[in-house]
């Protein structure tokens, strides 16, 4: 195949040129040279090579502070009403105690949990430890937040609520443990009568169509702003005894516990939540 940058007329040498051919070769020549020296500058990786500018990221109005919910977060409790919770057991509304802009545990009643499912998402969830507490280890202020309740009772996965301020208990069932599978990297505990505040990341598991598991789930929680889970793969819903095993779900609520433990009911305020989506949306070339 013929170079289509050699002119015909240096092709056949026996061709004799007079000026006007030897104009024409060598406009010819120039653009091909120009063409040469374009193609080598294609070939020389750009800056904008790797640039992504659409889909543009949508935007979202930060709350106030970093406590409030941005614009797009879902409020599950803003002080007003709990009218976003259902009893976990029997799904008839919710029996808490809304009082002062608070969500207190009602331990006559069951555990509640969000009417509406969710996958993936970003939690701010708000509690408190009443002052004078009473009880030691897990009978110390102890409730929790089930990041996807699969079924009635203690069905799901729980990060721990409980004071774990000055009060030892197994490490893994801490305040701000992935119950009975990980415990947090730190304790960031604030002591009774002071708010804490988990914002996690949880990632659901995925699951064939055979109902295998095909993804675990997954969790990043900070506790008052600390890094206490770095994207642990969770084993399986927590157990309270016994392994834990996937079970195939899909989109769950949001539960709380309301736990046995005689000491005084812990507080809620302040929660909202972001759905994710699936996967990133956009990758670089
Ligand atoms: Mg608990």
């Amino acid at each position: 195949m013929q170079d289509a940058c050699v002119p015909r007329a240096h092709v056949n040498s026996s061709e004799s040129l007079d000026m006007k051919a030897t104009g024409t070769v060598a406009a010819m020549m120039f653009v091909c040279v120009a063409a040469s020296t374009a193609a080598a500058q294609n070939t020389k990786p750009r800056p904008e090579d790797t640039e992504v500018w659409k889909p543009v990221p949508a935007v979202v109005t930060p709350g106030r502070t970093d406590l409030d919910a941005p614009s797009d977060a879902i409020k599950l409790f803003d002080g007003h009403d709990e009218s976003a919770w259902v009893s976990a057991d029997d799904h008839s509304p919710a029996r808490w105690d809304v009082h002062d802009g608070l969500l207190t545990v009602n331990k006559k009643s069951d555990n509640i949990e969000t009417k509406r499912s969710f996958t993936n998402y970003q939690l701010h969830i708000e509690w408190r430890v009443p002052e004078g507490i009473t009880g030691s280890g897990q009978a110390r202020g102890n409730s929790g937040v089930f990041l996807a309740s699969t079924g009635p009772g203690d069905d799901g996965y729980e990060i721990q609520v409980l004071d774990s301020y000055n009060n030892a208990t197994y490490v893994n069932g801490q305040a701000a443990a992935i119950y009975k599978q990980y415990p947090p990297l730190v304790n960031a505990m604030r002591k009774p009568g002071e708010w804490n505040v988990y914002d996690v990341i949880w990632t659901a598991p995925t699951f064939k169509s055979d109902g295998s598991l095909d993804t675990p789930a997954y969790v990043t929680a900070f506790h008052n702003g600390v890094l206490v889970q770095n994207h642990v793969a969770l084993l399986g819903p927590t157990l309270y005894i016994g392994k834990p095993a996937y079970k195939a779900h899909g989109p769950e609520p949001i539960k709380l516990q309301a736990h046995g433990d005689p000491s005084a009911p812990i507080s809620f305020r302040n929660i909202w939540v972001r759905p994710l989506p699936d996967a990133p949306q956009v990758h670089v070339p």
